[in-house]
């Protein structure tokens, strides 16, 4: 899998997320004579510490994402509050499908064999349900959950903490686990009080998080 961050909020003066984030806070009380290099900071931690989350709502960043199954892509638009455009399977020819091999199959040679037959089987099958004229949006019934997927992802900031939040956790699924670590890392980059491991503070599995943040993200 691979992602690219293509677009995040910034001010029309080059300002950070960050910054937009204090600027739209400071409105509450008119405390703007009280921003200065670095201010966003410390608020931030503090608004973030009270709950007060609907401030982080003012940033946005917007994801491409190559490379990931369709088991996977379907957790993620699960996200209501998330934005997604998808690579459709009813135009895209998926004659050549690539897929992913979970390493639990790839580590085990019989069951890699099976996996990778049953893959050639499902492109043959496509492929001669094509050729009898079928249509792609109905070919595309044998494909299977694990067929790559390209997907855009928008979210403001306060839902990709609960996307991390959710998904970056011992009970979540492997593959969308690494996708959020991923994102957690380069969101990270970008807001580094909003993603900081102290927003994960009051999570159940916080020594969870702070082993992949340590390992994955703070790189
Ligand atoms: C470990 C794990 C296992 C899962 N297993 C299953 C499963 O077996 N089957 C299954 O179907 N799903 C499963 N899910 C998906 C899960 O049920 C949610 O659909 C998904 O995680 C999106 O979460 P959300 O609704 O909190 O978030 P979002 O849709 O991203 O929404 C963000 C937040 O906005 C608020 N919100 C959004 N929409 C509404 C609304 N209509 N009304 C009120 N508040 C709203 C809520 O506070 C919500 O937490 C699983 C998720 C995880 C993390």
């Amino acid at each position: 899998m691979d992602i690219e961050l293509i677009a995040y909020t910034k001010g029309i003066n080059g300002e950070t997320p960050e910054k937009i984030i204090e600027l739209a806070a400071r409105t509450s009380y008119k405390s703007f004579s009280r921003m200065g290099e670095g201010t966003e900071k410390k608020l931030i931690a503090h608004l973030v510490r009270l709950g007060h989350l609907s401030v982080l709502e003012h940033a946005h960043a917007v994801f491409r994402v190559r490379g990931i199954s369709r088991a996977c892509t379907h957790q993620l638009v699960r996200h209501r509050l998330a934005s997604f455009t998808q690579e459709s399977q009813r135009y895209v020819n998926e004659e050549a499908f690539e897929y992913v091999i979970p390493d639990a199959i790839s580590d085990n040679p019989h069951a890699l064999e099976l996996f990778k037959k049953t893959m050639e089987t499902l492109a043959d099958t496509y492929k001669k349900l094509l050729d009898y004229g079928i249509k792609k949006e109905d070919a595309r019934f044998v494909l299977p959950n694990a067929t790559t997927s390209e997907i855009v992802v928008s979210a403001n900031f306060r839902e990709w903490l609960h996307i991390i939040e959710l998904r970056v956790s011992r009970e979540a699924q492997w593959e969308i686990r690494e996708l959020s670590t991923l994102f957690w890392r380069e969101l990270y980059k970008i807001a580094p009080v909003v993603f900081s491991l102290n927003s994960f503070s009051g999570a159940r599995d916080y020594s969870f998080k702070k082993e992949i943040f340590e390992k994955y993200v703070n790189i």
